[in-house]
């Protein structure tokens, strides 16, 4: 498409953007009663409106029922989770039972790592990308530990080529190939958070099972940002939180995928709670843990129905806005600031991959010498980007509430700027 860099141009866009409307269901930011273009939506998510019904319906029961709102509250609690799982597993591209939505995403992750980092002494290697967010350093780090291996020897790092920002799926492959004795399991992000590069999972899924590791990939920036395919892909498993492109609230509730192959197999090692147990026995408080079938025999606690009941809420407007019209719009709207941006050639470069393919809707820019400089001033000047050490700001466009009008008016900001 050949775009313009002109308030005209995105003025006709929005008209012809389907999702457009979207915004309206969302509480949009102001300052001094001017408006301010957010795009922080891949950190922390803008409030749905209708969150606040959903939680005030919850509220409600445990008011009026107290304990009998597990089995009579409008939607009982008891069974929750299963409010969500359908929804849920459309984002993804899971079947239903393949996802669970509960606890945080740090806890599910070793969670998971639990069941499927298995090692043994010739093969414990983990690998996973270089500058990883530090969560899942930290989480790998200690389940290296944990096993009883020095992590500087356990850890496998990819780095980009010398001069380059993202890392070649070819060079994933030859990495994994390399170490195709000791690879215990491959776990990386589906979207790096930094570089926003979305890595081709279907290829590392394969070459990962083709030398007999187990693959699992954190979507905290990858779920309700890019059109997962997690079930034709083959994962083993993933985890994703609901606050960053989810828009499910401050510290809200976690995802969690498991290929059928594994769900469906009770034998697999894992840590257990009641949650967990099959559902029409739970009540017997018998002694031997019985998994449900799928995802839900992770389960470890009773459901969060607050943070549950604001994941619910949001997932409804996924549903209606369709993740597929979601991914269509985004691709056209971060292309769109990649081209305003490309006025500013000589000043900022930016490191996110040019292939729509290869990213969602967060571009990563780093600016010569005057990053911190540039992202106070638009900050001050009611645009809101974020900045993630040591030199880059982040954008993210997001398809669900930004409009083409907000991407071009950033370029106005920008533009000012380096006027001055
Ligand atoms: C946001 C993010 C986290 C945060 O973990 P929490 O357990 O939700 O605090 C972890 N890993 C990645 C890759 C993230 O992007």
């Amino acid at each position: 498409m050949q775009f313009h860099n002109t308030l005209d141009f995105a003025k006709q866009l929005d008209k012809e953007d389907i999702l457009a409307n979207f915004r309206n269901e969302f509480h949009l930011l102001y300052k001094n009663g001017k408006p301010i273009i957010y795009l922080c939506g891949n950190s922390l998510g803008l409030q749905p409106k209708n969150v606040k019904a959903a939680i005030d319906q919850e509220l409600k029961d445990w008011a009026e029922l107290g304990v009998e709102g597990h089995f009579e509250g409008k939607n009982p609690w008891m069974y929750y989770h299963h409010f969500l799982k359908e929804k849920a597993a459309r984002i993804v591209g899971a079947k239903t039972d393949e996802v669970v939505i509960m606890n945080n995403l740090t806890a599910n992750l070793h969670l998971m790592m639990v069941s499927f980092y298995r090692p043994t002494k010739k093969r414990y290697k983990i690998l996973m990308e270089g500058s990883a967010f530090p969560s899942d350093q930290y989480a790998m780090e200690t389940q290296a530990r944990f096993h009883g291996f020095n992590p500087d020897d356990a850890i496998i790092e990819l780095v980009p080529r010398n001069g380059e920002y993202t890392i070649r799926t070819e060079d994933i492959v030859v990495k994994i190939n390399e170490h195709k004795d000791d690879l215990a399991i491959v776990m990386m992000g589906g979207v790096n958070y930094y570089t926003g590069q979305f890595f081709d999972l279907k290829a590392i899924t394969d070459a990962a099972h083709a030398v007999g590791a187990t693959v699992g990939f954190d979507c905290a920036h990858a779920a309700g940002n890019i059109d997962l395919k997690l079930h034709d892909w083959n994962v083993d498993f993933a985890v994703w939180c609901t606050y960053k492109y989810l828009n499910s609230g401050p510290g809200g509730t976690s995802g969690v995928f498991v290929h059928e192959r594994h769900g469906n197999n009770p034998d697999l090692i894992r840590f257990a709670g009641w949650w967990g147990h099959d559902e029409s026995k739970r009540f017997l408080m018998e002694k031997g843990f019985k998994p449900m079938q799928g995802a839900a025999g992770w389960q470890l606690s009773n459901a969060q129905i607050f943070p549950l009941a604001i994941h619910n809420a949001s997932l409804e407007l996924f549903d209606k806005a369709g993740i597929e019209n979601l991914r269509a719009k985004s691709k056209k709207l971060t292309a769109f600031l990649e081209f305003v941006l490309s006025d500013f050639k000589d000043y900022l470069t930016i490191i996110t991959p040019t292939n729509p393919d290869e990213r969602g809707c967060q571009l990563s820019i780093i600016v010569k010498n005057e990053g911190k400089k540039l992202f106070d001033y638009l900050t001050q000047n009611n645009v809101l980007p974020d900045w993630r050490e040591p030199d880059v700001i982040r954008m993210s466009p997001v398809p669900m509430y930004n409009s083409f009008e907000d991407v071009f008016q950033i370029g106005q900001v920008i533009k000012s700027y380096f006027n001055k």
